[in-house]
């Protein structure tokens, strides 16, 4: 019997941990992949947007050379901050279930059972891509994860999005020898972009480096070729080797909605405490970007890794 079951070991559900142990609680945490998983499928030369001080987690110091520190240092910080407070992490096993008897909650993995008298959903929303709906979007060459380049040289690569992820997976690839298309359904690129990515993407499309097509959506992939449709109802075919989907993801919420949390229809939102994050299920948590629903640029890391310490609070209490 533990007192708290953490599920996902993202930097939300590593830092609840952290408290719950701080706090001397029972407590386990639950990954469906490796430790950071979602971090670890990011794209390989990626920096993130953060300094390090804003990614640290149990008040470990993060440290780097540059400003912004690289995925790979990201994920050489974890997992030492999991080795430093020897963390009982069951990697590599999935959550496929949790209800409720009494007030124990009953934890299905696909390898064990486990009884808890509380709950933490930490489990993000990266597993989940945005799906166009379209035609030949279950072709092979689309992916709705960019990587890196390097494998794309010489080919006709679509970037559907415009978004950071979007902006950053074209200029990586017309820098290494692709030819880029970027295609997004509204009229400009997004303003959350970031300022120091902006004028590039920026400028290699004004000088037609990226060709761009605004106010455009993708109707149909083909093997060989794309279906474009824009706004004005216009439509043309364009070359087409490789395509990259960048349009978002989304929080899993069905084992939230089986255990009867209520939801924001339009954002699915988990109705909770925003003291405590305890959901309308007694003893049931959120933690970190699953927080904000579908809205996922409300929560991240910087502020996502600040729940374990209101939860585990709660926890107390209780
Ligand atoms: C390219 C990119 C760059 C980013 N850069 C920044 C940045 O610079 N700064 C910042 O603050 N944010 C950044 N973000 C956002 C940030 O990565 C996320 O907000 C953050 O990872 C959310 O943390 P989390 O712990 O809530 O979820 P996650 O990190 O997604 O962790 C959730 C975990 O739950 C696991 N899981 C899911 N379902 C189950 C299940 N059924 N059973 C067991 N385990 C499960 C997943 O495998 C995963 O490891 C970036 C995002 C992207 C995509």
């Amino acid at each position: 019997m533990f007192d708290v079951i953490i599920i996902g070991a993202g930097p939300a559900g590593l830092s609840t941990a952290i408290e719950a142990q701080k706090a001397g609680l029972h407590s386990i945490v639950i990954e469906k992949g490796s430790i950071v998983n979602s971090i670890q499928h990011f794209p390989a030369e990626m920096s993130f947007f953060s300094t390090p001080e804003l990614l640290e987690i149990g008040g470990l110091p993060f440290t780097s050379s540059a400003m912004r520190p690289t995925r790979a240092e990201g994920l050489e910080y974890y997992m030492r901050v999991a080795d430093f407070y020897k963390l009982q992490l069951n990697l590599f096993e999935t959550v496929v279930s949790v209800c409720k008897q009494e007030n124990i909650f009953l934890v299905q993995t696909n390898k064990s059972d486990y009884q808890s008298k509380a709950v933490v959903a930490a489990t993000g929303y990266y597993d989940n891509p945005n799906i166009l709906g379209i035609p030949g979007e279950n072709l092979p060459k689309v992916s709705h994860y960019y990587d890196e380049p390097f494998a794309f040289y010489q080919q006709n690569v679509a970037v559907i999005g415009g978004k950071n992820s979007a902006a950053i997976a074209a200029l990586e690839l017309f820098r290494h020898g692709a030819k880029v298309t970027l295609i997004h359904r509204k009229e400009k690129l997004s303003d959350g972009i970031k300022y120091w990515i902006l004028p590039d993407i920026e400028n290699r499309i004004k000088e037609g480096s990226v060709k761009t097509y605004f106010s455009t959506k993708v109707c149909e992939i083909r093997e060989k070729e794309l279906l474009l449709e824009n706004d004005g109802g216009e439509r043309l075919t364009i070359p087409n080797d490789f395509v990259f989907a960048l349009t978002g993801y989304h929080p899993n919420m069905d084992f939230l909605q089986n255990m009867g949390v209520e939801m924001n229809p339009e954002t699915v939102e988990p109705k909770c405490d925003p003291n405590t994050f305890e959901t309308n299920v007694a003893g049931l948590y959120v933690a970190g970007s699953i927080v904000a629903g579908k809205n996922n640029n409300k929560i991240f890391i910087e502020n996502g890794r600040l729940h374990g310490k209101a939860i585990v609070g709660s926890i107390l209490k209780r």
